[in-house]
């Protein structure tokens, strides 16, 4: 069994054909996906989602690609993660890849995130691009650690990895470890140990081989496990069942 920990199935390319996407993770033993928010706006189709199909979990919050879309406060994210099926806050985290300039109020909304996972004892999933040492400062400073969490679609170094970790974080791989450029990224995932590890898609994106350049989708997830298991000399079965205990770990399991 695997999960997708990470995806975007309300997106227009994959909602449209959701039959086709639920019978994929079927056939590959992907017995769940985590729909992950970018905007509040979007937020009720992702809950629908999750209320409508048992293997759908949420997460609210805003992406900080997002410039133009409603600034969430820390009491609504609080007011829309009061849900059974809302597990985690975000994604939330800096890119300062796409984005330049004065870019304050994205680490705003960043700590906005943070606050609100902390108040409301839900994990966070943190998006982390050319950004990797503020991130890291205001996870710190914001004492993100309390809420926990993961760094979302992983291409930041073995340190940033392991500073991480040490905040009491998981480390989250996508197709990207398929990609041939990624030699990099592949020695990173083979440092990291099972235990802190989870997998996932990002789909609609980042299709991994052999599917690279098709639209992505959870099923696919499954060559994510492969490549991992390939880099630790285990099999896929076995990085899904231990990616599959450290999603429900993370997300589900009642927290203290
Ligand atoms: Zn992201
Ligand atoms: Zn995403």
């Amino acid at each position: 069994m695997y999960i997708d920990s990470h995806c975007h199935i309300n997106f227009p390319d994959l909602a449209g054909k959701l039959p086709e996407v639920f019978d994929l993770m079927a056939a590959n033993q992907v017995s769940h996906a985590l729909c992950i928010s970018v905007e509040l706006e979007k937020f009720p189709e992702i809950r629908a989602l999750a209320e409508a199909y048992p293997n759908v979990y949420a997460s609210v919050g805003v992406h900080p690609d997002h410039e133009e879309c409603t600034e969430p406060t820390v009491a609504e994210l609080v007011a829309l993660a009061d849900h059974p099926r809302v597990v985690a806050i975000g994604e939330t985290g800096l890119d300062y890849f796409r984005l330049t300039g004065d870019l304050e109020w994205q680490r705003e909304r960043f700590r906005t995130h943070i606050r609100a996972a902390r108040a409301c004892r839900k994990p966070l999933v943190i998006h982390t691009r050319s950004a990797a040492d503020d991130t890291l400062r205001i996870m710190r400073e914001e004492q993100a650690g309390e809420a926990g969490g993961v760094m979302h679609c992983f291409t930041e170094s073995l340190a940033v990895a392991e500073a991480a970790i040490e905040l009491g974080f998981y480390i989250s791989f996508s197709g990207i470890v398929t990609f041939k450029n990624a030699s990099a990224l592949r020695e990173v995932a083979a440092a990291i140990p099972l235990e802190r590890m989870l997998i996932e898609t990002d789909a609609p994106y980042l299709a991994p081989v052999p599917h690279r350049g098709q639209t992505n989708q959870p099923g696919y997830v499954k060559h994510v496990a492969e490549e991992i298991a390939r880099l630790h000399g285990m099999t896929a079965e076995a990085v899904g069942e231990a990616t599959t205990q450290n999603f429900f770990r993370l997300f589900v399991a009642a927290r203290p």
